[in-house]
This record gives structure tokens, sequence and C-alpha cells, in this order.
């Protein structure tokens, strides 16, 4: 039976869905032309309804470090499904996964589960708000958390000024209480909390940035949000609902050494459900409700059939040598990419953090901030871009995301990614 092509399906589909997507990046407008639409996916692959394999870089945004439809968690999945969907009541899934979660990243005492990562940060913050007492959330240009009101701010004309909206529907009265600074600028850090510590809740860090590329932090700058927060007796949130199980089993926070107060997660932690959490110390914990006062709850938080994936996944990735694989062939990528760039004649720099990367298409030698993102050839990425999905290789479709790495990839993918790279690098360099 033929199935529809994505032309079809992207027509049809934008008769009763705005955009015709239900996450506005799906639509290809950074980067023009038609989404691709899929039908399945298997360990490295996605395949499209017109049955065309993509090496898959994406990886659902970040979840599926296992690759896609990995056995143990189908496995999982369909032994849970056949007990039961939901209770709305509590499970010993819950209490293995909470238990889980603390036993991998120790700053995290106590952690409660919720359905996305939007709503693990929102629910953070309000918890920081709640147990600080105090409004105002310092967050940093480039960085994304979702898309609650008091994070879809810009910084103002001053780095010092109060937010400004970045979305209609945002009231200036909630913005406000949001400072939005340049990541990595630990003097604009430092004068901020000299001149507004006592008035800040919290600040929230993507403590590898994923969502402007990918940017990892410059040394000092995470240990400098720690300290201005000891100091002034702000939270500190480390924003790793990607980089989180991703950069290293513990996160960010186990790979930089850095503590968080509290943690958000999501993405891998629900191999493809919709599952994420926040977590962190337990007297910061104890202040939700119904031990505290800070409201928050979910009908279908801690959903049994979505923690039965996700405990498949965390037992998965805490066997011996994931990371080194991981990580040994992520370099292997972004080292043939980058060569083949060179041997083009084209310029590109790379960030690589464990399995989270980035490619650059810039004469600048490295990128560690929002500007700097901003200022590489985004023309020539989606050209790039273009050119790799035709040889069926799924990059993101914005040159403003970091790509994956999975254990499905195997070294044969590596190098047909890297020979598809370069037939298409040398192209555009014709
Ligand atoms: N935080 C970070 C660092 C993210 O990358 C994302 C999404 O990409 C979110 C929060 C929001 O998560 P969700 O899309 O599940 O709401």
């Amino acid at each position: 039976m033929t199935q529809p092509t994505s032309e079809q399906l992207f027509e049809r589909a934008q008769q009763h869905i705005p955009g015709g997507v239900n996450s506005p990046v799906r639509a290809f407008k950074g980067v023009g032309g038609t989404p691709v639409f899929f039908d399945h996916a298997k360990g490295a692959y996605m395949f499209d309804t017109q049955g065309k394999r993509y090496i898959d870089y994406v990886l659902s945004w970040g979840p599926m470090i296992l690759g896609h439809n990995a056995e143990p968690v189908t496995q999982a999945v369909h032994a849970q499904i056949d007990k039961a969907m939901s209770f709305g009541a509590p499970t010993l899934l819950e209490v293995e996964m909470a238990e889980k979660v603390c036993e991998i990243i120790p700053t995290i005492e106590k952690v409660r589960m919720v359905n996305s990562g939007t709503e693990a940060t929102m629910s953070a913050i309000r918890l920081a708000r709640g147990h600080t007492g105090r409004d105002l959330l310092v967050k940093f240009e480039g960085c994304y958390h979702g898309h609650a009101d008091s994070l879809l701010i810009k910084a103002g004309s001053g780095a010092l000024t109060l937010g400004v909206p970045t979305s209609p529907g945002v009231p200036a009265s909630v913005a406000k209480h949001t400072i939005t600074l340049e990541y990595n600028n630990i003097d604009d850090v430092k004068k901020c909390f000299a001149e507004l510590g006592d008035q800040i809740a919290a600040v929230i860090v993507e403590p590898v940035a994923g969502n402007m590329n990918c940017i990892p932090p410059r040394e000092g700058f995470l240990e400098a949000l720690r300290s201005v927060c000891d100091e002034s007796g702000a939270i500190l949130i480390f924003d790793e609902v990607m980089c989180g199980f991703r950069v290293a089993l513990g996160g960010a926070q186990a790979h930089y050494g850095v503590k968080a107060d509290l943690t958000t997660l999501g993405k891998v932690i629900g191999g493809g459900m919709p599952v994420a959490a926040f977590g962190g110390r337990a007297d910061i914990m104890d202040s939700l409700a119904p031990t505290g006062p800070v409201y928050q709850a979910g009908t279908l938080s801690g959903n049994p059939v979505a923690m039965a994936a996700g405990l498949a996944v965390l037992d998965e990735i805490s066997k011996p040598g994931v990371y080194e694989q991981l990580t040994e062939r992520t370099t292997a990528l972004v080292s043939g990419i980058t060569n083949a760039a060179k041997d083009a004649g084209i310029a590109m720099t790379s960030n690589q953090v464990g399995s989270m990367f980035g490619l650059f298409f810039t004469d600048q030698t490295s990128v560690s901030s929002f500007a700097e993102t901003s200022k590489c050839d985004s023309n020539a990425f989606n050209t790039f871009f273009h050119g790799m999905l035709e040889e069926g290789v799924y990059l993101a479709p914005s040159s403003y995301e970091a790509g994956f790495m999975s254990l499905s990839h195997s070294e044969q993918d590596i190098d047909d990614t890297v020979a598809a790279a370069t037939r298409v690098l040398s192209k555009m360099a014709a």
C-alpha cells in the first residue's frame, strides 16, 4: 500500500494543525522546504512514508540515546501496557525511578516526575521562588528552558535591565522578573549579583547549552554561578533536560564537578515517552506540596508506562562502556566532517561534549555565546542540511540545535555519514 508523500501530508496537516506541526521547529522554517513525515524507526535509522532511510542525528531531539525502538525499552513498555496504562495513584515503578535518579545524580536527594521539560523548569522555578521568598530569575541568552511565560524573555537593552517578552501573550509584568545575561560571561553575572543578589530567587542555566547549537561552558563559568548563588542565597538550577544522562551518565554536573541545588531532567529519562523530572536538595524539595506550601501536580505524572520505558533506558546506560562508545563515535563523526570541510576549503568549527555536538559554518576559531552562534553562515548550513537530507542523513533542521549520537550508530554509519558530508561539502565548494 503506498502512503502519501511528505508534501501531500504537509499540505493536509496545515488544514487542521497550526503550521502543520505540533512544535514549531519541525516545520523546517529555519532551513526551508517541506518537513519529512516519518513512518517508522529502528536503531540509528528513521524511515519516511516512502520508505527512504535516514541516519538520524536528531534522535527525537535527544531522548533516543539507545537508538530507536531498543528492545529493552519496547519490551518494558509492552509488559506494562498489558498490566495498566495509568492509575493516578502511586506505583513501585515511581519509587524505583526516584531511587535510580538519586543514585545516578547525587545532588538530587528527592525528585518529582512531570511530563515535559517545560513543566520541569516551570515547576523548579516556582519552587525556587516559593522557597526563597524572592521573585527575580536569572537566565542566559541562547539557553532554552521550555515555553513557560517567565522563560520566553530576552535581555533588555542593558545587561541589568529587566527582560522583554519574546512572544506576544507574555505579560510585561511577568517579564520584569526575568533577567537575561550573556552565556559564559562571568563579569555580567558578578555585576548582576552585586546589584540585585538579595532579590534573586534562582539562576537557571543549561550547563552545556544545546539550544544555540552546542556551546560548552567556559572554564570557571559554572563555578562562578555556584559561588554567586552561595553568597546570595539564590538557588542554582541546572537545566539538564538535554545534557542530563547525555554528556555523562551523571550529566553536566558529573562532567564538570559543579553541584546544582535543583536539576531539571527530560528527554533521555523517558526514552521517547513524555517524561521529565525536577529534583535536588531535600530541604528545597520538601517545600513542595504535599509536604510544603509550593503547589505542583499532574494527572499523568509518573505514568507507569512512561516509567517502565525510562527505567529500561537508565538500566541500559548504566552499563560499563556506554559513554566511552558514545563519545568515541561522536568524536569520529565530528572530526570526519570538519576534516572534510577543511579539505573542501569551507570554514567550519565544532564543539563537542560527550555525545552532544555542534557544527558551525564560520571562520571564528571558537563559538561560545549566542552572539557568536548568530554570526555563523546560516545559508551554508541550510545548503549542507538539504544536501545531507538528500543523502539520507537527518540533521536538526536549524543551525541553532545540537546534534546527538546513539548507541545504535555503528562505525559504518559514521563512515557513511562522513562520506555523504564529503560529497555535499565539495559540491558546496564548487
Ligand atoms: N530545557 C531544555 C534544556 C531543553 O532543551 C528543552 C527542550 O528542548 C526544554 C527544557 C523543554 O522541554 P520540552 O520540550 O519537553 O517541554
